[in-house]
């Protein structure tokens, strides 16, 4: 079975997600593993063939800064970027599910899983929430951003609350929420979840 964990930015999927792997569950981190994609060069030459401005820093390795200016001001070379990386992320999350498919269930963190559609291709989507006034608080704190950069990336993903009405299980990380037994209880569905799916 797979699991989305998603979320607005800031919103603590990735402290949410450390508790699934602290009861053992497989996780992968869509983010990371895109973000990797960019130490190799096979993938770095087709990103430059994308755009019609020079992406490759001296040394041949990508201008990821450049990218997201070119990116951030079209949203039609947004799409070719993401054309080339969502198949491959997806493709390498059923190879990572594949290698871990003894366990239950595995989980696929993504901050734009409703965006791109990988809502569709999971069995069930946890979303985390907390409202947009504490997210921008801990991000101002964790990225060391300015607001007017924040709500800018704020802008192109869905809302908090839009996210958390179409998800099948939410997990509200307040402070002082206890987050592990939200996590815990959330889990035990899943388990009974799989046995239905499997039925
Ligand atoms: P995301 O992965 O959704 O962008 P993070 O997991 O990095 O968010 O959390 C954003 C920031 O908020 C981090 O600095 C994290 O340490 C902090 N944080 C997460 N959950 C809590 C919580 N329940 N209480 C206080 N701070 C938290």
């Amino acid at each position: 079975m797979y699991i989305a964990v998603t979320g607005g930015i800031g919103c603590g999927k990735t402290t949410v997600v450390n508790e699934f792997r602290r009861i053992g569950l497989p996780c992968f981190v869509a983010d990371e593993v895109a973000g990797a994609y960019y130490n190799d060069p096979g993938f770095v030459r087709q990103v430059a063939e994308l755009f019609d401005e020079e992406i490759l820093l001296p040394d041949g390795s990508a201008d990821k800064r450049t990218i997201a200016r070119i990116v951030f001001s079209s949203p039609e070379k947004l799409a070719r970027l993401n054309a080339l990386i969502h198949p491959r992320v997806w493709d390498d999350f059923e190879a990572f599910a594949t290698r871990h498919r003894s366990s239950p269930y595995v989980i696929f963190e993504s901050a734009i899983a409703y965006e791109y559609g990988f809502d569709r291709k999971v069995d069930r989507v946890v979303c985390v929430y907390l409202n947009r006034e504490e997210r921008l608080r801990r991000l101002e704190q964790r990225d060391h951003a300015t607001r007017q950069q924040l709500e800018q990336r704020m802008r192109n993903q869905l809302s908090a609350e839009e996210k958390m009405l179409r998800a099948d299980y939410v997990v509200l990380n307040y402070e002082g929420n206890p987050r592990a037994r939200q996590v815990m209880h959330i889990h035990k569905q899943l388990l009974a979840d799989s046995k239905t799916l499997i039925q």
